[in-house]
């Protein structure tokens, strides 16, 4: 079934800036993706092309890559007629139009619209979901396996403004028979954890941060800890939901070490720490709390402090500004025995097809894969059919709160619903979800 038009546009995203969305129009209708943006954005990153024009949108305006769509992608893919259902083949030919390694060009931002919006396009052709389609594009085997949450319920570092470092801290309800009883664990500790909250802290800590979390003016990982673990005591989950973190230290990384005071400009520099000493607090925390899974504990160039971490440490080490969803990244932190998990976001390497191919990287590695959001996002839920359609087994997408982290918890739901008893949820098995 041919492309009969490709159209791109700038909408604005979950902060109000400037983001991608492309309609893509077949036969069977309209087809339409939403591109997310990052705020702790790794390095190593696909460039998200962006106009720098400070007279509008303070430079994040994306017209470029709009007008990229419009009249470059748009015409080529339409008159090289490709099977819509032919991901792969789409994907390398929006590659070769860009022809950079890292999307430079013409952006991943607008590649990415493209790529995604194709990828419903034919599951709509195939008449069924578009996990199903996902699924097929990767061999993902059956049955389908629905993701645990990873509830970020308290917000820091880049993603709100108190003084705390670490930025995501996250529940975890793996021992909830359903992914419909996991979400209402997670929505009661939650809406404790907001007035206990509120109770210690003043009434302006149920504020919350960019991903839907509440965001205290603490100063400490142990205060949003105590704070975490006196919700899930509170609500009578104790034992069964755990506590996850993301630290994102490349946002704290100075001059070789870490910075846990980095929003104070006088921060005492006599104060910061060497990775051993970071390895040591985490080591601590996790003695303290029900610590499953730690994200970027360490910069995204200090491999010699992953590598260090990694060897003495048993839970789950999730890759993100390191690994990048990047294959060569990822061979290196294989390599370098670095982590044990891939958090996977599409807009990070710009193609669905590239995607995939992470995940299967991963698994093949022994790893595990936490499908993400991004700290900008939109109402898309794109992210929720790839996490079942990968059978990834964990999704990170915010707190139960906010229309675009929900949207995404939502359609999950939906999903499990609609499989019924043809889905399991991953509960304790999300790090293997795979091999289920
Ligand atoms: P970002 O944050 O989308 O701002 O990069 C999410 C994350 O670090 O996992
Ligand atoms: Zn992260």
């Amino acid at each position: 079934m041919a492309i009969t038009k490709i159209h791109a546009r700038s909408i604005y995203d979950s902060r109000g800036n400037p983001t991608v969305e492309v309609d893509v129009v077949t036969e069977t209708g309209l087809h339409r993706a939403i591109v997310p943006s990052g705020a702790s954005t790794g390095q190593h990153e696909a460039v998200e092309l962006r106009d720098g024009d400070k007279s509008k949108w303070a430079g994040k305006g994306v017209l470029k890559a709009v007008e990229n769509v419009n009249s470059v992608i748009a015409p080529a893919v339409i008159k090289k007629n490709l099977d819509v259902k032919d991901q792969a083949a789409v994907d390398a030919f929006l590659n070769s139009l860009d022809g950079t390694a890292n999307k430079g060009k013409l952006g991943a931002n607008a590649i990415l619209g493209v790529s995604l919006a194709i990828a419903k396009a034919a599951a709509a052709e195939k008449g069924i979901p578009l996990y199903a389609h996902v699924a097929d594009l990767a061999g993902t085997k059956k049955p389908y396996v629905l993701p645990v949450p990873f509830m970020n319920v308290l917000n820091g570092g880049s993603h709100a403004g108190g003084r705390l470092a670490f930025q995501e801290f996250m529940i975890v309800p793996s021992a909830a028979p359903t992914f419909t009883e996991a979400m209402r664990q997670g929505a009661e500790v939650y809406q404790i954890l907001k007035s206990l909250a509120k109770k210690r802290y003043g009434q302006s800590a149920g504020n919350v941060g960019d991903e839907g979390g509440v965001a205290p003016d603490i100063q400490t990982a142990e205060e949003a800890l105590d704070l975490i673990t006196d919700a899930i005591e509170q609500a009578g989950y104790t034992g069964t939901i755990k506590i996850a973190m993301d630290v994102a230290s490349s946002e704290f990384y100075r001059e070789g070490k870490y910075d846990l005071d980095f929003k104070n400009p006088d921060s005492d520099r006599s104060k910061w720490l060497t990775y051993q000493e970071l390895a040591a607090l985490y080591k601590s925390l996790a003695e303290k709390y029900p610590i499953v899974s730690i994200e970027d504990p360490f910069a995204e160039d200090d491999w010699e402090a992953w590598s260090y971490f990694f060897k003495t440490s048993d839970f789950q080490i999730v890759g993100d500004d390191l690994t990048v969803t990047n294959p060569e990244r990822i061979k290196t932190a294989i390599e370098k025995k670095a982590c044990n998990s891939l958090l996977l976001k599409v807009n990070q390497i710009g193609t669905l097809t590239e995607s995939i191919q992470a995940a299967k990287d991963s698994y093949a590695a022994g790893w595990g894969v936490m499908v993400s959001h991004r700290s900008g996002e939109t109402e898309d839920v794109t992210i929720a059919d790839i996490v079942v359609g990968l059978r990834a087994g964990q999704i990170k997408t915010g707190a139960p709160a906010r229309s675009e982290r929900l949207a995404k918890l939502n359609q999950i739901l939906r999903i499990e619903e609609e499989l019924g008893a043809n889905a399991v949820y991953a509960g304790e098995h999300f790090r293997t979800a795979v091999n289920i």
